[in-house]
């Protein structure tokens, strides 16, 4: 049995201006996991992911994806992962389908390959109706699906996605959480940041509750419940 984790992080820092954004995190991700990163505004939630992502170099630790080290092979590790894409605008005058090829080429799907995927994801997001019009129609839900779709487009092993619900409608909302339950029965990996406790315990099989760009509780939603009273009670006390 192979039990590389989908996501190792050791000592990861990045510090803008002399502030530690990100101060040290460890941390393991199982592959397979719906792992969720909570925490309050700035706590370092956007960094981290950015890192994991190779969208941002971090200043000293190490980050390996399914045992690939990063740092040493950034192509090899991005490839394992779906990312959602955060600036759309530069695509506005795409329609859903031609901004999903795109997304197929980038990744270096065959254009076969890439139709198939595109039936099969706009089937999963409900989107085949809305294929055809250019992104700039869509709704916010409905961008959020397609933005999700782009980042599966290659079925990728790893998920990375920042606040994925934010300003979602709860029917998209829904939506994109069934798409990425089923891409995790399926044997997918996702790791995912929100502010909303109550939406992550609803869907996460484990969190890691960020705090000023370090990690103050980490496990299964019990055992960071009994970690944060700890906390709770040390904070009470002092
Ligand atoms: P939010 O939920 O508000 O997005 P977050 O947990 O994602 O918060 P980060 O965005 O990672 O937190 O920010 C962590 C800290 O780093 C904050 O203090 C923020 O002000 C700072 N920071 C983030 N990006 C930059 C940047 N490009 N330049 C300077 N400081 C930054």
């Amino acid at each position: 049995e192979d039990n590389t984790p989908a996501l190792e992080l050791r000592g990861v820092v990045k510090t803008y201006g002399g502030e530690p954004a990100v101060a040290g995190i460890d941390l393991t991700v199982p592959a397979g996991s719906f792992y969720g990163l909570v925490g309050p505004n700035g706590a370092g939630k956007t960094t981290t992911l950015s890192m994991i992502s190779g969208l941002l170099r971090a200043d000293r630790g190490e980050i390996d994806v399914f045992g690939v080290e990063a740092r040493k092979h950034p192509r090899a590790a991005k490839a394992l992962m779906g990312v959602l894409p955060d600036r759309m605008r530069t695509f506005d005058r795409l329609t859903g389908r031609q901004l999903l090829y795109y997304f197929g080429a980038l990744r270096g799907l065959k254009s076969r390959e890439t139709k198939e995927r595109i039936e099969q994801l706009a089937e999963a997001f409900e989107l085949t109706g809305a294929l055809a019009r250019p992104v700039t129609d869509y709704s916010t839900g409905m961008t959020k699906k397609l933005m999700l779709a782009c980042a599966m487009i290659h079925a990728p092993r790893l998920l990375v996605l920042d606040e994925p619900f934010e300003s979602v409608d709860p029917v998209s909302a829904q939506k994109l959480l069934d798409v990425l339950r089923q891409y995790v029965d399926g044997g997918g990996t996702v790791i995912l940041s929100g502010h909303s406790m109550e939406l992550i315990e609803r869907m996460c099989s484990r969190i890691a509750v960020l705090v000023t760009g370090q990690v103050l509780a980490e496990g299964t939603l019990d055992e960071v419940r009994g970690e944060m009273t700890l906390e709770q009670r040390f904070v009470d006390l002092s």
